[in-house]
């Protein structure tokens, strides 16, 4: 199928681009623009062109599946295009409906004239993937919609539909009807090309503009260069002439493209879009319709995982054990959401909308017909055997049954069904109506169409799913466990909690592990840890962690855990209690405390992470490095613009991680084997290859 048509309405010709799904600006169809505008040249009878897309979308910008193949710069470019059209003699207006993003609005920007729908959405958003608009854009929207709102646009990559802009040198026409017809319209009553390079940018006192511009993108920037870059090129638009300001943009676009924190946001762009795919589930796997649900549990996670349906416009039951449970669930959930209402994030009607779509219960024959049952009691298996066994009971056939276990079998679960292939882990994490990530846990015999329908419906519900096979932890708790274990062994050496979680923060961790687990709750590591002993006892014994729980210090909810806190306030004060506790322990197992840098903290506990990450990818628990490190950055505050942790570690170089790690392996004390490189790393290092 062509991916663009020609047509002529009398003097005008219409070049029509559709190239589905949102006319990404690829190789086929830059040749079929730069075509089609050759040939409204070389014919006589045509006075102008309009250039146009589909309802969806004018053009949705740069064709993503070409990233990093040769097909992106093949000619001709999309800058080549651009300059067809500066140098036409033929005045060519773009009509624009759906969307013009990126590359697509600089596409529109190069014409001389548009018409938009009003409802069409605008953006430049490259700065979210760490880049700039290197099409020209960061020279010609100013040129149009004066240096403030280009500059907003630019540095946000916020998108705003085309009515906002009416007012501005952007459009020519905003209308609701037919843009086509409109646009041809305009392009009959022009006589002659007017190019937006040739239009000036108005601003008085650019310096004064600039200065104070630069301190606030600099202070939202925070480590990334992008927004600062795209600053430089809006003030070379208002400051230097046409072509030298495209010069600043290529150059600042160049040194973007090749730096660290666009790939890794790269990476993260496309390890989301990777992470729908599981190889042996193919994508038209029909689906189970999930029109109804309910969730087991009206705690922490239950009440949040009830709200992200309502949220969706899921009806759904919640059921509990009691009534004083169920009334405490359900005032959470509508405290949660009066909260909303007060931020304005909700009206009180859509509250209430979605408070009548929780429908509380105490019985089970309520959730007969409903299509979805996700479990979210109390972490312990035998309570979960009883809720599964009845659950098997009463759910209508073919009806999915899920658990939110973070750490239990999963394969067990199963077992105490008769409908194993029916039933798969959600694991939502905390705050669930929150959240972003779902881990969803492939049991032994889970079926197919079970996974592709909780992989759509984690969509419906504005999760990003990523699958998991079986085992403790799966795989973000798996890992997160090496690391929290090595931050305890950094306080056993010298270190304070204060310090660790300040060198993690300082890189760039939402928050360090001490703050995390005073967040999460302490008591919810240490029922872990009880199992953990029980299942093995020779295992090391975590005495400053346990101690503090023994004192009932179990973080935010008590007042206090590894940090001290004032009522009402979640602000961490060090606490000498706990800095008491960590130097009873190293006196009794005989250690002298030694300075700890915050380079080794850093490196070791992302190290940690790593290596764990890496036996995990090798016994196929993940099913890629990136989906390992879509984890990190959505369910664990990993800085994006390191791009998660096996991605960073690629970025160091996996050969040098290696060493790193055998050489804590023979500090004085050290657990050799922790630090024992795991064999998939060891072999990737060896052939210089890297994780993604
Ligand atoms: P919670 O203690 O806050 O809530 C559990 C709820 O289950 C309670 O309200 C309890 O009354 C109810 N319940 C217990 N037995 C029941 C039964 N037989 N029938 C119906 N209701 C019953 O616990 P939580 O933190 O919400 O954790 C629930 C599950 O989610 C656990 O498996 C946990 O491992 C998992 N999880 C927790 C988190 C977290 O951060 N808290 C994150 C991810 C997963």
């Amino acid at each position: 199928m062509s991916v663009l048509s020609y047509e002529t309405r009398g003097e005008i010709a219409v070049i029509r681009m559709h190239s589905p799904p949102v006319n990404g600006l690829g190789l086929d169809l830059r040749k079929g623009i730069a075509e089609g505008l050759a040939k409204a040249a070389a014919d006589a009878a045509i006075k102008a062109v309009v250039l146009t897309g589909t309802d969806k979308a004018f053009s949705g910008g740069a064709d993503i599946r070409e990233f990093g193949s040769p097909k992106m710069t093949a000619s001709p470019s999309l800058h080549e295009i651009i300059d067809t059209l500066d140098t036409s003699s033929k005045p060519v207006v773009a009509a624009i409906a759906g969307m013009a993003l990126g590359g697509g609005l600089e596409l529109a920007l190069g014409c001389h004239c548009r018409v938009a729908r009003g409802d069409a959405q605008i953006a430049l958003p490259e700065v979210k993937l760490g880049l700039l608009p290197g099409g020209g854009g960061t020279q010609r929207l100013p040129r149009v919609v004066g240096v403030q709102t280009a500059l907003d646009m630019i540095v946000s990559g916020a998108m705003l539909p085309a009515a906002k802009l009416a007012q501005t040198k952007l459009f020519d026409a905003v209308v609701d009807g037919d843009v086509v017809e409109a646009a041809i319209e305009l392009a009959r009553r022009m006589d002659k090309p007017r190019r937006v390079r040739d239009l000036g940018v108005e601003l008085p006192d650019a310096a004064a503009f600039f200065a104070e511009a630069r301190e606030k993108v600099k202070k939202a920037a925070g480590p990334l260069p992008a927004p600062i870059k795209c600053l430089e090129c809006v003030e070379a638009a208002a400051t230097l002439p046409f072509d030298e300001g495209m010069k600043v943009e290529q150059a600042g676009f160049m040194f973007l493209l090749n730096g660290p924190e666009s790939r890794a946001l790269r990476h993260a762009f496309f390890g989301e879009r990777a992470c729908m795919k599981i190889p042996d589930v193919p994508e038209d796997t029909p689906l189970r319709p999930i029109e109804r649900a309910a969730v087991i549990g009206a705690g922490t996670m239950g009440g949040g995982i009830a709200m992200s349906f309502a949220n969706a416009g899921i009806p759904v039951h919640l059921l509990e054990i009691d009534r004083q449970a169920l009334d405490k669930g359900l005032a959470v959930i509508r405290r949660n959401y009066e909260q909303q209402v007060r931020k304005n994030k909700l009206t009180a009607e859509q509250m209430e909308r979605r408070m009548a779509l929780i429908s509380p219960t105490l019985s089970y024959a309520d959730l007969a017909q409903d299509d979805l049952v996700i479990e979210a009691v109390f972490e312990d298996m035998q309570v979960k055997q009883k809720v599964f066994e009845r659950l098997d009971a009463v759910m209508k056939p073919g009806a999915i049954l899920a658990s939110n276990t973070s750490t239990l079998d999963l394969n067990r679960i199963a077992s105490f069904t008769k409908r194993p292939a029916d039933v798969v882990g959600l694991h939502f994490f905390s705050p669930a109506n929150v959240m972003r990530l779902l881990e969803v846990v492939r049991g032994e015999k889970t079926a197919k169409d079970v996974l592709a329908t909780v992989m759509k419906l984690a969509k419906t519900l504005q999760k990003l799913p990523v699958v998991a096979g079986v085992c403790d932890g799966f795989i973000g708790n798996r890992m997160i466990g090496k690391y929290a274990g090595e931050a305890l062994r950094l306080l056993d050496e010298g270190a304070l909690p204060q310090q660790v979680d300040g060198a993690l923060e300082r890189w760039g961790m939402a928050m360090g592990p001490f703050r995390m687990n005073d967040l999460a709750g302490n008591d919810v590591s240490w029922l872990i840890r009880k199992r953990h002993y029980a299942e093995d006892p020779k295992r090391r014994r975590e005495a400053v962690a346990d101690r503090l729980c023994e004192l009932g210090r179990y973080g935010q909810k008590t007042g206090k855990g590894w940090y001290r806190y004032e009522p009402g306030d979640r602000t961490a004060h060090p606490d000498p209690q706990v800095e008491q506790i960590i130097d009873e322990q190293r006196k009794a197992a005989g250690i002298t405390p030694r300075q700890i840098s915050d380079e080794e903290i850093v490196e070791r506990l992302i190290f940690a992470l790593v290596n764990e990450g890496a036996r995990i990818l090798e016994e196929g628990i993940a099913l890629r490095a990136s989906d390992i490190d879509m984890i990190y950055l959505n369910g664990y505050g990993f800085p994006r613009h390191r791009g998660g942790p096996m991605f960073h570690a690629d970025t160091i170089g996996l050969a040098k991680v290696a060493q790193r790690m055998r050489e804590f392996a023979q500090r004085p004390g050290a657990d050799a084997s922790f630090w024992q490189p795991a064999p998939l790393l060891e072999k990737l290092a060896a052939q210089n290859k890297t994780f993604n």
